[in-house]
């Protein structure tokens, strides 16, 4: 199973979410299966910005993981993703997370994220979709890698909030 991070902390951050959503779901080579709920994260690295909007997708699909990388890509520039600042503000940000079980570390494209086990914005909603799924190189759980964060007030999540998955 692939997950996909979707985080969004510039412009109107809740629709940002929805239409990428959309937009990946609509490729006829993805299909996007569940969306955790969407959680309000203070920003890392540069925080003299905006809060951001984060959520995981699951999604099935028959791309490679650098086809859909490129793909990723191509819709964050469709938002006009402005890449002045590293961890700076962004309309849209997409990240493969997982792609199965793969250890992928190539130019321009690892897998799992690098940042994955230690960022909480990611590991929260992760959570809520696969607590038992185990991180193919740590070997451990995401509900263990979660925990092992300790309570982290920087990510609250939204309640009542949902992505709508349409296909
Ligand atoms: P950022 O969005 O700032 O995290 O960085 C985007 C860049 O990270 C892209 O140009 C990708 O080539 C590279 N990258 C490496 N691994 C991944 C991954 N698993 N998912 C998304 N981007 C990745």
């Amino acid at each position: 199973m692939i997950y996909i991070g979707i985080g969004a902390n510039l412009g109107d951050r809740e629709k940002t979410l929805q239409k990428a959503t959309g937009i990946l779901n609509a490729k006829p080579e993805i299909a996007v299966v569940a969306a955790s709920a969407v959680y309000e994260t203070a920003p890392i690295g540069v925080t003299d910005q905006p809060y951001f909007l984060n959520a995981v997708l699951q999604v099935h699909t028959s791309l490679s993981a650098r086809s859909l990388l490129n793909c990723l890509l191509a819709i964050e520039s469709k938002f006009g993703r402005i890449r002045e600042t590293r961890w700076g503000p962004r309309t849209l940000d997409l990240d493969i997370l997982l792609y199965g079980d793969a250890i992928i570390d190539q130019p321009g494209l690892q897998v799992p994220h690098p940042h994955l086990h230690e960022r909480a914005f990611v590991l929260a909603p992760l959570c809520d979709l696969k607590p038992d799924l185990k991180h193919p190189v740590l070997g451990q759980s995401i509900q263990f890698l979660t925990e092992s964060l300790g309570m982290d007030l920087s990510v609250r999540k939204i309640e009542g909030l949902n992505l709508i998955i349409e296909k």
